[in-house]
């Protein structure tokens, strides 16, 4: 389990907004949402509902547990990887298909949209969106990044509010929770135990 703090990692690192848990306000006047996790369908998630429109004020809390943001396939790592869907086909945003590609050709003029690219720079571009949802977003909508772990979400009796738990021990109200915490790691194979790290990985 990671310790709270810092949210760390290239990608999505670089000038972050990030918070401690211990710094997050448990109530707020705001209608909150609570994202928990933020590898591609939290960030997307948290991207989108920036750029609805509000009357009321709205606070989102983006909550990822991971040293590195950016998901299982799109953090950074020590070594680069390439994308296993073509750069044509990755956009955010269903209005500009090719909007991915037109941040990749930034960086790399010569990208087609028939290239496979560094899963690193899909990483960026997804920071990128949504820094650029952050600043386009009206002052009465306000996003938070945490850095900590979701451990129990509770609905107090006779509320509509939920309560949601991080493990540092604080607990933030809100009116609205989106899971995207990812698929679970595999199941332990049976007998695998005994096997030598070098011929079984458990989890690679
Ligand atoms: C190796 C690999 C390569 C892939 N390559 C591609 C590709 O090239 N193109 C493509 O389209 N798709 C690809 N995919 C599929 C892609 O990963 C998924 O479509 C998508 O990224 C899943 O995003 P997610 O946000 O749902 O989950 P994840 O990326 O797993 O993110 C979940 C996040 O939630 C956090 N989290 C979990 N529980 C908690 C908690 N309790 N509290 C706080 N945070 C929590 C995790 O730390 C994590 O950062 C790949 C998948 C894998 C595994």
């Amino acid at each position: 389990m990671d310790t709270p703090g810092t949210w760390t990692g290239s990608a999505l690192h670089e000038g972050s907004i990030f918070n401690p848990p211990q710094q997050l306000e448990a109530h707020s006047p705001a209608r909150t949402i609570v994202i928990v996790g933020a590898g591609f369908s939290g960030t997307a998630v948290a991207t989108h509902l920036q750029r609805l429109p509000y009357a009321e004020p709205l606070r989102i809390v983006l909550i990822e547990r991971a040293q590195t943001a950016g998901g299982v396939a799109y953090a950074t790592r020590e070594k680069s990887y390439l994308l296993n869907v073509p750069a044509g086909r990755m956009s955010l945003n269903a209005h500009d298909p090719l909007q991915f590609l037109a941040y990749a050709q930034r960086s790399l003029p010569q990208a087609t949209a028939e290239d496979f690219l560094p899963r690193e720079l899909y990483g960026q571009y997804l920071e990128s969106s949504l820094r650029c949802a952050t600043q386009a977003a009206p002052p009465h909508v306000h996003l938070q990044r945490v850095r900590g772990e979701v451990i129990a979400i509770e609905k107090p009796h006779r509320s509509t509010n939920v309560r949601v738990h991080l493990h540092a021990g604080n607990a933030i109200t809100a009116q609205a929770v989106v899971l995207a915490p990812g698929n679970p790691g595999p199941a332990a194979l049976p007998g695998g135990a005994g096997l030598p790290r070098s011929r079984y990985v458990a989890d690679p």
